[in-house]
């Protein structure tokens, strides 16, 4: 199939700015860069911004970027037409679009999100409500008008940012178009927040994501298991969850600590100050955790490759035994059973408990492997081993 005469010659031209990263929860999302970077980019466990300054983008950028997009879906569509699609952009067009080179990295990512239609959105980088308000509703406006299909748009943002905007700013930006806002609590503990240099508290931490319910959108909370370390683990779990209790919100999403060399708390590490727990000690802390939210109607979810139990996932109240039932059925194990589920895990074979009984063949496999590397290395050496196979995804 050949796309229609001179739109072939041009799509190697639309091309629009994208940030490094974006939830898990929003693979299937159109991506469009509002803000470049972090304006904090203190915080010790992050590497996603080193070195990168930040800076805004202007409006005009901004809508440049949403106007190449909808030119890009534009071009897709003409595609699916002169192919025999019907405007719809199906396997036909997606086989064409990727088996041919010369589209770039947008139009392939523009024709994916059309072929899955989710109808989502989410605007990159790490801070976009550090916008001025009346910018960022006329970026949402400008969005909403340009592709009527976005039925759901989302970012992330710093609860030290939102507690500085009026709840009536943040209602008028949700009129205008934004729906959910992921904000990275890690921890609801103080001294944790301070040693962490997240540059917020407890407090703000609350007053943001009640600001942000009151507004009318939806608020995604990521919360750090690990990131008390063995000194301040217990206080972590409980301080975080009742930060929780009284925001009630849409989601807590799990993305549990792993400490990479480049970031700062790495040298913490090596100083003595932080000690980095052992997966069943983070087992644990969610354990504690888990069973000190209360009176919450939250999703939690484990949708991270970070995580060692993906199964722990569910709605609260109804679903807390489930998933406590969860980290028992983990903990009830041998503890051979359980190293290798962890490095079925870490090395990206196994997603439940059970998948350890499913498949004789890679247990064996497995079980040889640690068995090969304990007797060169010792037990030490396979920690070691869990632990760079699960920063090799990070
Ligand atoms: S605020 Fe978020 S993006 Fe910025 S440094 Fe902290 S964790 Fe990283």
């Amino acid at each position: 199939m050949q796309p229609a005469e001179g739109l072939k010659l041009n799509k190697n031209e639309l091309s629009f700015e994208l940030g490094p990263i974006r939830p898990p929860s929003e693979a299937r999302s159109l991506l469009l860069r509002v803000t470049r970077n972090c304006p904090w980019n203190q915080c010790l466990f992050c590497r996603t911004y080193k070195k990168r300054k930040f800076s805004l983008r202007s409006v005009d950028e901004i809508k440049q970027d949403i106007q190449t997009a909808r030119d890009i879906a534009d071009e897709i569509l003409a595609i699916s037409l002169k192919a025999g699609s019907g405007g719809r952009v199906d396997d036909r067009v997606i086989s064409h679009i990727f088996g041919e080179s010369g589209y770039s990295e947008n139009f392939r990512s523009i024709a994916m999100w059309m072929y899955y239609g989710t109808g989502a959105c989410f605007l990159q980088d790490a801070d976009n409500l550090v916008m001025k308000s009346d910018y960022l509703v006329d970026v949402l406006k400008f969005l909403r008008e340009r592709f009527p299909q976005i039925t759901r748009v989302t970012t992330y943002s710093r609860s030290r940012t939102i507690v500085r905007k009026k709840v009536e700013s943040l209602t008028e930006i949700r009129k205008s178009g934004l729906n959910r806002v992921h904000i990275g609590l890690e921890t609801g503990y103080d001294p944790l927040l301070k040693y962490m240099k997240k540059g917020v508290t407890a407090a703000q931490h609350i007053e943001a994501g009640q600001k942000v319910k009151m507004a009318g959108m939806e608020v995604s909370e990521y919360v750090m298991p690990g990131l008390g370390g063995q000194e301040m683990w217990a206080e972590h779990a409980v301080e975080t969850a009742k930060v929780l209790n009284q925001i009630n919100p849409d989601f807590i999403r799990l993305r549990s600590l792993r400490v990479l060399p480049i970031v700062a708390l790495y040298e913490k590490m090596a100083e003595g100050s932080f000690t980095r727990q052992s997966d069943d000690m983070v087992v644990e802390e969610i354990k504690l955790f888990i069973n000190t939210l209360d009176g919450i109607s939250s999703i939690i979810t484990s949708d991270h490759i970070s995580n060692l139990l993906e199964e722990i996932t569910g709605r609260l109240p109804d679903d807390k035994g489930k998933m406590l039932n969860v980290i028992s059925k983990y903990q009830a194990l041998p503890e051979q059973e359980r190293i290798i589920y962890r490095v079925g895990r870490r090395g990206g074979a196994y997603r439940s408990t059970d998948d350890l009984t499913f498949d004789p063949s890679t247990y064996g496999k497995i079980r040889n492997l640690i068995k090969d590397i304990s007797l060169k290395q010792g037990p030490d050496g396979v920690e070691r081993f869990i632990t760079e196979m699960g920063d090799s995804y990070i």
